[in-house]
């Protein structure tokens, strides 16, 4: 079966890695470089739950940081790429009203390791926490890593086991023959497929619109800051406001605005403000750490703040895997392993109800969702 994945970032890259493992013929078209929008952007914070417990949204995410310790491992064997995989944990600073009801709805996941830490334990975790800071939640399940070189790893790994990656090539159109996808369409031409797999991002919706697809899917802009963290002020992931994320590589990454803003490629005086303001409050020590580098990506968003994964309706042979907003690193796993059972016509390994693209035909709506 030929596959044609429009899209190079970690959503496009480890699903063509799993469909070639899978046996399926591959080809990756990427108008830029692999990883080059918000796969590159992100943090890398691989923290399935947030606020949030019993849900479809929270399982998707718990089943994909379970992935993680082998997706990791069998990258770095195949390609040799240390993606500066970190499993710390998180300290969650909580105000004193919020506590008992956060720990209580966090503690249904004792496989994640919750654990409420109150006055002095605070600060005998992590020192350079504010002494105003006398609760906290410690989730020594959240995870992180660089996903600058994940992407690239599932890229390069992707390759490896044969996947046609296609640099620089804009797909500006998808042809629908007869209710059945039957090609894409690049500057060298028409590319004929057995299936189209669309993985653009906040770009997706472009390609949909002129074949009257009503795929909502809009960009939320994310800045980020980089510190240089040497020597190092934090042990662990640090979120309140903004998060702050220890790189071995010597970088303490801050983020990140959520904003409505269009396509814009600005790093803006308020965003920075915003996030070294909530940064500093949180962690005093960190207004001495020089300023290493600011970066904005786009989030690709739904109207209802869920990934978008599935067989587009009505079209045979044409596959959504978008809208994973905050998520789509800690997603990239379990997304790339269904994304391939549904297009091999396997049993799917999660229950997805939430996430089909038939939402989009009909109207609904809700608040965006947090973590990254
Ligand atoms: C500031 C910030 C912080 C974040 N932090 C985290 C975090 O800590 N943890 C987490 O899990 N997630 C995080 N995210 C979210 C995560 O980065 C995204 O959900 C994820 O990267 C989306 O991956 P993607 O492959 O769908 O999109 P992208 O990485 O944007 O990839 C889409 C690709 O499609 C290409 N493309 C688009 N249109 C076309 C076309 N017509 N032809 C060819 N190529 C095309 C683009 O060039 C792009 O490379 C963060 C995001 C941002 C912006």
């Amino acid at each position: 079966m030929k596959v044609l994945v429009v899209g190079g970032g970690i959503i496009g890259c480890a699903t063509a890695y799993e469909l070639a493992k899978a046996g399926c013929q591959v080809s990756v078209f990427e108008r830029s470089t692999p990883g080059a929008e918000a796969s590159s952007a992100a943090a890398g914070l691989l923290a399935p739950l947030g606020a949030s417990n019993d849900t479809n949204f929270a399982r998707l995410a718990l089943a994909s940081w379970r992935l993680y310790p082998d997706v990791v491992r069998e990258l770095q064997e195949r390609t040799r790429i240390d993606v500066e995989y970190v499993t710390r944990g998180t300290i969650y600073p909580m105000s004193v009203t919020g506590m008992s009801r956060d720990a209580e709805e966090w503690a249904i996941n004792k496989d994640l390791g919750v654990e409420a830490l109150e006055g002095a334990d605070v600060q005998a975790l992590e020192p350079a926490l504010s002494p105003k800071i006398r609760h906290a939640i410690f989730v020594k399940g959240d995870h992180w890593l660089n996903n600058q070189r994940l992407v690239l790893a599932y890229a390069q790994a992707a390759a490896a086991v044969g996947v046609e990656l296609n640099t620089g090539t804009n797909v500006s159109r998808l042809i629908v023959e007869g209710g059945k996808v039957r090609a894409l369409v690049t500057e060298g031409g028409r590319v004929d497929g057995d299936v189209v797999l669309l993985a653009a991002g906040a770009w997706s919706a472009e390609l949909m619109a002129p074949l009257g697809a009503p795929l909502r899917i809009e960009p939320r802009r994310g800045q980020m800051i980089a510190l240089a963290h040497v020597p190092p002020v934090l042990t662990y992931c640090v979120h309140g406001e903004a998060y702050m994320a220890p790189r071995p590589s010597g970088e303490l990454i801050v983020g990140a605005t959520v904003e409505r803003a269009g396509f814009q490629r600005a790093v803006t005086a308020e965003g920075i403000a915003g996030l070294l303001r909530a940064a500093i409050e949180l962690v005093p020590s960190l207004r001495e750490l020089p300023i290493a580098r600011t970066w904005c990506g786009f989030r690709p968003w739904a109207p209802d703040s869920l990934p978008v994964l599935g067989p587009w309706p009505g079209v045979a042979g044409l596959f959504v895997a978008t809208g994973h907003f905050r998520n789509g690193i800690l997603l990239a796993p379990i997304t790339a392993r269904l994304l391939t059972e549904w297009i091999t016509g396997k049993a799917l390994s999660v229950d997805v109800p939430d996430f089909l693209p038939d939402r989009f035909l009909r109207v609904r709506s809700s608040p965006d969702r947090s973590t990254s």
